[in-house]
């Protein structure tokens, strides 16, 4: 599958914030967007007027693609089931973006970023509702339950998740069983729940032109 190979540190200085695609080291000084506060390239510190309508509808669409890894085949795949279902068109499309396994993953502490989610699913280290899935864009559904793999709990980067865990907290719409290495999903986020910094109605308003 086609994915993204470019230095991701380069994301977050296109979009000009923390993108969190690294792990431990977004949280340090060593984060290229404290370091450089301009884009990456060889006009990022030139000036530049302001966005077009258009523009700052694409860049919205961008930060979304970016924060959730999606390819843009996917991710109009995405907002087409976002609009086709009831409700609030953009609302739905993050609610269809925090579903995906390799989110869940990472917003149950099983990994550091989301790109590490991803790459965990792929090596197969999870099951949902006890069956290995190995793909980390697999939608999951309220009552869903995630686990690590027996298999893979001997493993170096999950001996001392438990302990990690007990560090960190979660989201109220997902619950996790620490000691077991486990979680549910309970429940669909509503939008205030979800934390990433984007005004979905421009990425509604990009497709719908
Ligand atoms: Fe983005 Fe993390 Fe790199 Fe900072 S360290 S620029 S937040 S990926």
């Amino acid at each position: 599958m086609a994915r993204y190979t470019e230095a991701v540190c380069r994301l977050c200085r296109r979009e000009g914030l923390k993108l969190y695609l690294k792990g431990e080291r977004c949280y340090t000084e060593k984060c290229s967007v404290s370091r450089r506060t301009y884009a990456p390239g060889q006009h990022g510190q030139g000036r530049r007027g302001k966005p077009s309508e258009y523009g700052m509808q694409l860049r919205e669409k961008q930060k979304a693609r970016r924060i959730y890894g999606v390819l843009e085949s996917q991710f109009r795949k995405y907002f087409q089931e976002a609009d086709r279902r009831k409700g609030i068109t953009g609302e739905n499309l993050l609610q269809l973006l925090e579903s995906r396994l390799d989110n869940v993953v990472y917003r149950m502490g099983f990994a550091l970023s989301r790109p590490e989610a991803r790459q965990m699913v792929r090596h197969g280290h999870f099951s949902v509702n006890g069956r290995k899935v190995s793909i980390p864009s697999f939608l999951l559904k309220p009552g869903d339950t995630v686990s690590v793999r027996q298999a893979s709990r001997d493993k170096a980067r999950f001996k001392d998740l438990a302990e990690l865990l007990r560090t960190q907290s979660t989201v109220d719409w997902l619950e996790v069983d620490r000691d077991n290495l486990s979680g549910r999903f309970v429940r669909l986020p509503a939008r205030e729940e979800i934390d990433i910094p984007i005004s979905e109605h421009l990425i509604v308003e990009l497709y719908s032109r």
